[in-house]
């Protein structure tokens, strides 16, 4: 996996979800839309610029165009960001370039541009198979739309595609669990994330449960819901190579794997994350001070931090224990200078003996109970 990685965000949706406490903001029908879009689309331009010789001429890996909704932008305007891309970076050999796709928001003209543009990889936002459960979760599509995305992205020459779902959702229970996963599987994509309903403070559907007129989902029952995820994925052929994340052999999301080997990347457009030379930093999520800035020449960032060892130390340990193969001993010696137990020796023999880690010559990693107590692992390392 050689090269830089670069993430793009478009912090627009039609409408917002009921569940999301993302940045992204309904975009205003219209003029004012249009007008608002244009003015984001120049500011990328402009920061993928100043970005560019601050960085230097360097290589890219990967590309994810990242949201909100991406693909509620014209497709052109995707292409066009990725022209401007191409003039200020070379781009490896094998390049991942994903976008994340809403299905209620892309067309077959569409997706086709996007794929001869050089998109080699869609991330559907399916969420679920069932149509009650898309209506609570305030999605724009319903279940048609998530099969003429996928059919029309396969149709578009995409062999690459990944079905975002979500499970513990009110009312859920494993067999309608089940039948989501069933749906997903037969369609036979090559990559599947699977994450657990988070309740997040404002959003509606948290302001409901609060209120008592909807359940969460039980404990117990995405306890049993995880467990359905694991075994019936890993008999349809995926396998769990991170604690949301499934793959047939050979399609992990390259771009991903950045984050979680702690690699730099940069991180372009209003509310963007990114780490490069040594610097974490975050872009202003307000699009208005965003513009601004960018428009300017400035690089658009709301902070900055410069890593201390201790702190790339501790990425580093948390976002790689989310991988199924673990941590490994010799790059973390390679880039730190010691051994892990040097530090977590002591952590490592108590979460062992909880049956919570293991490890083998190269690798130490969370046990299955582990990854389902990631969270509570993981915290003995920060
Ligand atoms: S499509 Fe995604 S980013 Fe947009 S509102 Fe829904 S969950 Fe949030």
């Amino acid at each position: 996996m050689a090269g830089l990685a670069l993430y793009l965000h478009i912090p627009f949706c039609a409408r917002k979800c009921r569940y999301c406490a993302f940045v992204s903001h309904p975009l205003p029908g219209g003029g004012a839309g249009k007008a608002l879009v244009r003015d984001y689309l120049r500011a990328l331009r402009r920061e993928i610029n100043t970005a560019a010789s601050l960085a230097g001429r360097q290589v890219l890996g990967s590309i994810y165009f990242g949201g909100g909704t991406p693909t509620l932008l014209d497709p052109s305007d995707l292409v066009s960001l990725l022209e401007e891309i191409r003039e200020h970076f070379d781009w490896g050999d094998d390049i991942e370039i994903t976008v994340e796709a809403n299905p209620g928001t892309v067309s077959a003209d569409g997706l086709r541009l996007l794929r001869d543009a050089g998109v080699n990889r869609l991330s559907i936002g399916a969420q679920s198979f069932n149509p009650e459960e898309l209506e609570l979760l305030g999605r724009i599509h319903g279940v048609a739309e998530i099969y003429s995305a996928f059919y029309a992205a396969r149709e578009a020459g995409f062999d690459n595609l990944s079905l975002d779902l979500i499970y513990g959702i009110p009312g859920q229970n494993p067999s309608g669990w089940r039948a989501v996963l069933e749906e997903a599987v037969a369609l036979h994509p090559e990559h599947l994330s699977v994450y657990g309903l988070s309740l997040e403070e404002g959003t509606p559907l948290a302001e409901e449960v609060a209120g008592g007129r909807l359940q969460a989902c039980p404990e117990e029952t995405q306890v049993a819901l995880w467990e359905i995820t694991g075994s019936l994925l890993k008999a349809a052929g995926y396998e769990r190579y991170e604690i949301a994340n499934f793959a047939r052999p050979g399609r992990q999301c390259r771009h991903n794997l950045t984050y979680w080997l702690n690699r730099p990347y940069l991180g372009i457009g209003a509310a963007a994350h990114g780490y490069f030379n040594g610097i974490r930093y975050a872009t202003h999520g307000d699009l208005k001070t965003y513009i601004e800035n960018s428009l300017r020449g400035r690089l658009p960032r709301a902070w900055e931090e410069h890593q201390t060892p201790e702190q790339e130390r501790t990425d580093t340990v948390i976002m790689g224990l989310r991988l199924t193969r673990g941590l490994s001993r010799s790059a973390f010696r390679h880039r730190f200078g010691y051994s892990f137990e040097d530090v977590f020796g002591e952590q490592l023999a108590v979460l062992e003996q909880e049956g919570l880690m293991e490890e083998n010559d190269e690798f130490i990693y969370l046990t299955e109970r582990g990854r389902l107590l990631a969270n509570y692992v993981l915290a003995h390392f920060v």
